[in-house]
């Protein structure tokens, strides 16, 4: 979608430190970290957020597989990490493509902020 910052990073339009690409989804390293590890997992295609996914569609299953690998691989799988995903202004969302933050490598508080 043009004008979307994500979908530009999926076409290579501006740098991101991508740690996985397939033909679903990239992975690539958040420009402000908020824990030692944390990445942004988002599907190629664009969808404005989690309410826009049509029932039925697999990307979030795709995604949540991704993401254990990506645990795994960045070595917070054992010691414990957060999948987030903020859905509307209220909640945080900042950028209108569907992404998922995982976040590890520190300890975090509950209830989130
Ligand atoms: P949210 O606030 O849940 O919509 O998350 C958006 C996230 O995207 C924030 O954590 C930002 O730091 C991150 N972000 C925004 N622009 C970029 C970018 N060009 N490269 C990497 N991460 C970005």
């Amino acid at each position: 979608m043009e004008d979307c910052i994500f979908c530009k990073i999926c076409g290579k339009e501006i740098p991101a430190e991508i740690v996985h690409e397939d033909e679903k989804a990239i992975a690539f390293k958040d420009i402000d970290p908020q824990a030692p590890v944390h990445l942004l997992i988002i599907p190629t295609k664009h969808y404005d957020g989690i309410m826009n996914v049509p029932a039925g569609n697999d990307i979030v299953a795709h995604i949540h597989t991704l993401a254990i690998k990506l645990a795994l691989r960045f070595g917070i799988a054992d010691t414990g990490f957060r999948i987030v995903t903020n859905c509307g202004s209220q909640a945080g969302q900042s950028v209108n493509h569907l992404h998922f933050h995982l976040l590890g490598g520190r300890s975090f508080k509950w209830p989130p902020g």
